[in-house]
């Protein structure tokens, strides 16, 4: 999806174009930050482009996902990027240029012309709050690391552990970890209960929670 040349977060913005001729598209764009577009046992791409014209008042239409295979002609592999400044080889993220890619019509596309934007949004949404139970296992990683850091280390006289404001601050990294803990519970279970469309304001709010207390 992701594009150097447009804010992707909002997928309408996608401009990769998926052009039809006759029975194949010709894609043309270019993407980034595309995970395991390294990888080695990598076979195809998933690619959020536009096929309906920018005119096209229903917006939420002009954009359909289509198979490419990763060894078409015009697929080509700009670079790995690195994350935080570190190098992610060797799935990584990719840098991908598509030109004049060729695919049949008949294979490629997903779903339906014009899908791109519901399936996109049908899978980012409820995946949200799957960033946020990863989240809360790198919390816990990092609790656990805290406490044997506090059990091991000594100064003046005493292991860190045992001086009141570090308790006081492990207390409360606690109780934000449960906090988030909770809430992401409490959406899940209204997903499975009520759908995803229903659990929206809850998935946005554990969205906001986790990046303002997990980071
Ligand atoms: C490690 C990693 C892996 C990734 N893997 C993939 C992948 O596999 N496939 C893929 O397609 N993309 C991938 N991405 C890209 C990622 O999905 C995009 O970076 C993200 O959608 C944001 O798009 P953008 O970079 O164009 O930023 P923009 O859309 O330009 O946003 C820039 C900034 O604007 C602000 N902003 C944007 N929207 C809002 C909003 N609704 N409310 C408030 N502020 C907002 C935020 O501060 C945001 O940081 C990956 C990124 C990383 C870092």
């Amino acid at each position: 999806m992701t594009e150097p040349g447009v804010a992707s977060s909002d997928a309408l913005n996608i401009e990769t174009r998926i052009e039809r001729h006759g029975d194949d598209y010709l894609i043309n764009g270019r993407k980034w930050w595309i995970s395991n577009g390294l990888h080695p046992n990598l076979k195809f791409y998933l690619v959020l482009g536009r096929t309906g014209s920018a005119e096209n008042k229903l917006k939420h239409r002009q954009h359909s996902i289509v198979l490419v295979p990763a060894d078409a002609e015009g697929v080509i592999v700009k670079r790995p990027m690195r994350v935080f400044g570190y190098d992610d080889a060797v799935e990584g993220h990719a840098e991908i240029e598509f030109k004049n890619v060729r695919v049949s019509v008949r294979e490629a596309l997903i779903y339906q012309e014009g899908a791109g934007f519901e399936i996109i949004q049908s899978r980012l949404g409820p995946g949200r709050i799957h960033h946020c139970m990863r989240a809360i296992g790198m919390a816990e990683r990092v609790m656990q690391l805290l406490c044997d850091r506090v059990k091991a280390r000594t100064a003046f006289g005493k292991q860190l552990g045992e001086y009141s404001d570090i308790q006081h601050s492990m207390a409360l990294h606690r109780i934000e970890i449960e906090k988030c803990r909770s809430l992401v519970y409490l959406v899940a279970n209204e997903i499975d209960t009520h759908g995803q469309r229903h659990a929206r304001l809850g998935i946005s709010m554990i969205k906001v929670f986790y990046i303002v207390y997990m980071f």
